[in-house]
């Protein structure tokens, strides 16, 4: 197939992906408090800025990261600020994503069942070939885990996504949330 017929490539904002450049539309979903900022902050400006708000209507961040292969991924991530009061709006979010990225917080049962939300709303709303990822965010607060870490390796296994707990306080897991979302997207054809 094209590469004009991928998810999220090629995106209505002039976005150009050829076999070895791919620009992808990245979406963050999970409750609000989960760490979805900081998650961005620390991937894009290596930075743990709990007071910084990245998040301004619908504007986004973009990072490139290269592979082993020489081919680079450019990252449009959309952070979902609002997305509580806007929640009929979310659709216009994630539409056209390659990628959705859903945060829950391993203290937080609650935004545990949140995520399975979004995980639902996506699988009924987003593009059919979607990558999506389940990561656990607060690892650095094991002592305060609520969420055992089987829960979502098994969510996550049944629902197609990739798993992966994080902590955006110490970077842990951080870049390789990325890399293994970059391994996982459905490359155009080369010409
Ligand atoms: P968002 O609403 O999902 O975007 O969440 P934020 O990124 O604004 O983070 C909410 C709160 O969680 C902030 O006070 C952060 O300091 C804290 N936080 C975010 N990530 C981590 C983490 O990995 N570990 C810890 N201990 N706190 C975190």
């Amino acid at each position: 197939r094209s590469s004009g017929q991928l998810a999220g490539l090629n995106s209505e904002n002039g976005g150009v992906s050829d076999a070895k450049n791919l620009r992808v539309k990245l979406v963050l979903l999970g409750d609000s408090g989960v760490g979805k900022s900081c998650i961005v902050l620390r991937f894009v400006r290596g930075q743990f800025d709990p007071t910084s708000k990245v998040t301004v209507g619908a504007s986004f961040l973009s990072q490139t990261i290269a592979l082993q292969d020489s081919t680079t991924v450019k990252f449009e991530i959309w952070d979902t600020a609002g997305q509580e009061r806007y929640a009929a709006l979310a659709p216009l979010y994630y539409r056209g994503a390659a990628v959705a990225v859903v945060v829950y917080d391993i203290t937080s049962p609650e935004s545990f069942a949140k995520a399975q939300y979004w995980v639902k709303e996506l699988q009924k709303h987003g593009s059919p070939d979607i990558v999506m990822a389940l990561v656990g965010n607060k690892a650095d607060l094991n002592e305060k885990r609520e969420v055992p870490v089987q829960d979502g390796i098994d969510y996550a296994e049944k629902n197609g996504m990739f798993f992966i707990e994080t902590s955006a306080k110490t970077a842990d897991n951080i870049n390789q949330l990325f890399e293994e979302i970059a391994k996982r997207l459905p490359r155009p054809a080369s010409s």
